[in-house]
């Protein structure tokens, strides 16, 4: 079985951030890239399922991301994935959701897969909109915010998260799934999976080698950021004198019934 977990490089989640005023996208140079933090957890999924089906089952890391990311998709290829294909084009380079979803599903398509794997978001820009729309180009089902994950044959077994508790589905191989933080606990690399990842194979690829035949990057964006804005500021919160404790919680009920919270 061909699993396939995509993982975005990020910059830091702690660094502090820049907005560019001028292109209005994060200065990314200057900053420590890391593993988006919420792909370790569908690179754990990935891990487990080839524990649990073992045979011929492979892992293979796949992302879009300059070629200086190299040694940081060897994280990756420490925690025990087989290999990885790296995308890393300098056309590349401002692809919006459309773009990178487009790419990241030649990439797939062209190596062969029964399950793709992903974070439910990344830490940069967040939109949590990339695993539907690759599900879409690859023209697979997509099971999105799964905590549990089961595959049996050819038939998968999930729990998605709600707003409310879960939904059990299922559906059939070939299927995207996006994993969340509930799902495992991301292993932390061994020594012997450091040492092993320096000999696994990350193959650079352009957009023309992985398939990518229509314009992604500046060139290819449907989406334009028109602009950012810092959140407006909080006012100072209300504090409450009262004599005793059921005083003050009598009169935080109050004020929370005036503006109807409760
Ligand atoms: C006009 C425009 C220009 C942009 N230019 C750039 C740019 O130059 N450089 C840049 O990095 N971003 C750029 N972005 C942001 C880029 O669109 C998003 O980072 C990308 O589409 C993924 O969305 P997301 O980060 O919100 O991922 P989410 O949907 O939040 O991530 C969900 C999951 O998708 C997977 N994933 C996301 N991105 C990748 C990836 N690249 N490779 C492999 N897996 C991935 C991961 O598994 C991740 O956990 C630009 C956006 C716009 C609108």
């Amino acid at each position: 079985m061909k699993i396939l977990v995509t993982v975005k490089l990020v910059p830091d989640t702690t660094a502090d951030k820049r907005i560019d005023p001028a292109t209005k996208q994060l200065v990314r140079s200057g900053v420590e890239t890391v593993l988006n933090p919420f792909d370790e957890y569908a690179i754990e999924a990935g891990l487990q399922l080839k524990e649990k089906i073992g045979g011929d089952t492979t892992v293979t890391i796949v992302t879009m991301a300059p070629e200086s990311g190299k040694e940081i998709v060897r994280k990756a290829l420490a925690m025990g994935a087989d290999d990885a294909i790296m995308i890393s084009d300098p056309k590349a380079e401002g692809s919006d959701v459309w773009g990178t979803a487009y790419a990241l599903a030649q990439a797939i398509k062209k190596n062969g897969f029964d399950l793709v794997l992903c974070g439910t978001q990344s830490t940069d820009s967040i939109t949590g909109e990339l695993p539907g729309a690759l599900a879409e180009f690859l023209g697979v089902p997509g099971i999105t915010h799964a905590r549990k994950l089961e595959v049996e044959g050819t038939t998968v077994r999930a729990e998605r998260e709600t707003d409310n508790g879960y939904a059990k589905v299922t559906a059939d191989l070939p299927l995207l799934v996006s994993v969340t933080k509930s799902m495992n606990t991301p292993r932390y690399p061994a020594l012997k999976g450091i040492m092993g990842a320096k000999k696994k194979t990350i193959a650079i690829a352009s957009l023309a080698d992985s398939g990518v035949d229509k314009p992604v990057g500046h060139e290819g964006a449907r989406t334009e950021l028109i602009d950012l804005v810092s959140p407006p500021t909080r006012g100072k919160g209300e504090v409450f004198q009262a004599a005793d404790a059921v005083a003050g919680a009598t009169k935080i009920i109050e004020f929370l019934r005036e503006r109807k919270l409760v």
